[in-house]
């Protein structure tokens, strides 16, 4: 193992265990998303000023203006896409990497999409230091999607647009899911889409909740 992500999962082991022991206690009931949050170090994809409140749960600043989610908005989205091991995933909205760091351990391929060159670098490099080699960072316009690979297993929005963009609809697999905030710009709902046929998709509101603009050809204007 490397040394500095040897270093990375000895630190703060505990509060990690008692973030996931929380998060099952508030409703998170995979397993494996549970597993995931006990061992992804979430302060090492924050800056270092933060790490001490890095286990609470809480959004906080990555710089750019951008937030990384609180951990129990990422549990809820991770269990939603109903991850079983080995699907292709699409992110839209790298921002730190962390719930790109989450989902390497739940399924086999991400591709996530970044619009802030600062963010997308910063986060490739905080993935290669704790050896997440199965995400791929890309630079660009995520409402458009990343046809070049799809189609998609999963597909998770976590920056907050007007609607569903058709082009990530389209990158959906048949029998693939979609979990994403989509609404007001003030307040979103959290929507779950599932294309049950090549015309066909079922959509339902799983909650409401407060992400950061989608911005883009298939979000808001910047
Ligand atoms: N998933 C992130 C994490 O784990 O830290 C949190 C994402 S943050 C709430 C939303 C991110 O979406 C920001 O980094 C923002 O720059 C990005 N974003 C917004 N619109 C985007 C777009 N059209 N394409 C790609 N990224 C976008």
């Amino acid at each position: 193992m490397q040394p500095e992500l040897a270093a990375a999962r000895g630190e703060y082991a505990h509060a990690r265990r008692r973030l996931s022991q929380r998060l099952s206690e508030a409703g998170i009931r995979d397993g494996r998303v549970l597993e995931a949050f006990e061992h992804v170090p979430r302060h090492r994809l924050v800056p270092e000023a933060l790490w001490a409140q890095a286990y609470k749960d809480t959004p906080l600043p990555i710089g750019e203006r951008q937030t990384i989610s609180a951990p129990s908005v990422v549990a809820a989205m991770t269990q939603a896409l109903q991850l079983r091991g080995g699907e292709s995933v699409l992110e839209i909205g790298t921002g730190s990497g962390y719930q790109a760091a989450i989902l390497s351990r739940l399924a086999g391929r991400i591709i996530s999409i970044e619009r802030i060159p600062r963010l997308a670098a910063r986060a490739r490099s905080a993935l290669d230091a704790l050896g997440v080699a199965n995400v791929i960072v890309y630079l660009g316009d995520g409402t458009q999607g990343w046809p070049q690979q799809a189609p998609y297993d999963r597909v998770v929005v976590t920056a907050g647009g007007p609607e569903i963009p058709a082009s990530l609809l389209s990158q959906l697999a048949v029998g693939g899911v979609l979990v994403g905030p989509f609404g007001q710009r003030e307040e979103q709902s959290l929507v779950r889409a599932r294309r049950t046929s090549e015309t066909g998709f079922t959509r339902e509101v799983l909650g409401r909740c407060q992400f950061v603009d989608l911005i883009g050809e298939g979000g808001w204007a910047a």
